[in-house]
């Protein structure tokens, strides 16, 4: 796809929201070890932006959904432990082994077909997964667990770093699917004959904002780390920094008369003469076409409004004045006291902030700040 530099809308990446929110969930965790989720283009706020900033934050590894994630990182220059969330197809365990990236085991038919096919000269690095109620991943019987240690424990080219599971409740004010997930964990992994120095890894941003931990080896974070809330307001505040900023200059001001309509299927008319600005922003760089309606700051923090359809890649907002071209509105962001947050977006669409996260195209260019 090609490049996409000169345009007059953008994300703006906080360095210092980062490195605040490592700090804070390390000092609230007492985590050894902060591992910073990045898969999906760090949940769409730009991977190399994301991955600077990390690392200038100090964080002790990263955790992928692919392979070819972890790939990227390691060209990218990363020589720290990169954890695989999802399933890696067997046939890549040689690859694994290559850019010591450290994928999940997640049942015991994987780790035969992955042994048999490990070159001799190679070392895999593995972590267990443990399906205790997530239902996705991951071994769900003690009996398949032990023979799993045991197969890691005796195989000579095998570095058993890890073993881990899942919440599925862990962001929500309910506790009791948490504290069954637990204790099932207890059930399975009690006793289990596990190296000494292992980690053991649980903790998602719900576990790491809302729960004693359960094990403070290593905690693996996305989105407290990039500083949205995971329970969209529904447990206690915790004092996380929004990293991210969508933010897009007026690139078109005009006064309609009275009667004139506005974008596609002609859905909004002014009622008066109104002053029309234009952002260079749409569905395709996701911006939700579901979102008309929404506001937006000026730069003295006045909210103005998003008229008429959201198209694929400009939308109009009302504006109070007339304005001049270039004026810098922000669709995501702060300014002065007022803020419009990923989570508000969510809730206006009837979604989770992950999602609106992971829509922003990589066609808006990423700026560190
Ligand atoms: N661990 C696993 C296995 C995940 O799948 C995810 C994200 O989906 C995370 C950790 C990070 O979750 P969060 O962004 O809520 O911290």
């Amino acid at each position: 796809q090609p490049v996409s530099e000169r345009r007059s809308a953008w994300l703006e990446i906080s360095e210092s929201a980062l490195a605040h929110n490592v700090a804070y969930i390390r000092e609230l965790t007492g985590a050894e070890r902060f591992f910073a989720v990045v898969k999906a283009n760090a949940y769409g706020h730009g991977l190399p932006q994301i991955v600077k900033a990390a690392e200038k934050a100090g964080v002790d590894g990263f955790a992928v959904a692919t392979i070819d994630e972890g790939i990227w990182l390691r060209h990218f220059g990363i020589k720290k432990p990169i954890f695989i969330l999802g399933v890696t197809p067997v046939e890549y365990v040689p690859d694994l082994a290559t850019f010591e990236l450290m994928p999940v085991v997640a049942s015991e038919a994987w780790l035969d077909e992955a042994l048999n096919i490990l070159p001799a000269d190679k070392t895999l690095i593995a972590s267990v997964g443990v399906d205790t109620g997530m239902g996705r991943i991951g071994i769900r019987e003690r009996a398949e667990l032990e023979r799993v240690v045991a197969k890691l424990n005796a195989a000579e080219n095998v570095a058993f770093k890890a073993i881990g599971m899942h919440f599925a409740t862990a962001d929500g004010g309910n506790t009791a699917y948490f504290e069954q997930q637990l204790q099932r964990w207890h059930e399975l992994t009690d006793g289990l004959d596990l190296p000494a120095d292992i980690w053991r890894h649980l903790a998602n941003s719900g576990t790491s904002l809302w729960h004693e931990q359960p094990s403070t080896d290593l905690v693996r974070v996305g989105a407290g780390m990039y500083g949205f809330d995971p329970s969209q307001g529904e447990l206690a505040m915790r004092e996380i920094q929004p990293v991210l900023s969508l933010k897009a200059e007026l690139v078109h001001v005009k006064q309609v008369e009275a009667g004139s309509s506005i974008s596609y299927g002609a859905t909004y008319t002014a009622t008066e003469p109104e002053w029309i600005g234009t952002l260079p922003v749409g569905y395709a760089d996701g911006y939700p076409r579901a979102l008309q309606g929404m506001t937006a700051l000026l730069p003295d923090g006045r909210e103005v409004e998003l008229i008429g359809r959201i198209a694929m890649d400009q939308l109009m907002v009302k504006l109070p004045e007339e304005l001049p071209v270039g004026t810098v509105v922000t669709l995501i962001g702060s300014v002065g006291d007022k803020a419009i947050t990923l989570v508000d977006l969510a809730n206006k669409m009837g979604t989770i902030p992950y999602e609106i996260a992971t829509g922003l195209s990589p066609r808006l260019p990423r700026k560190l700040v």
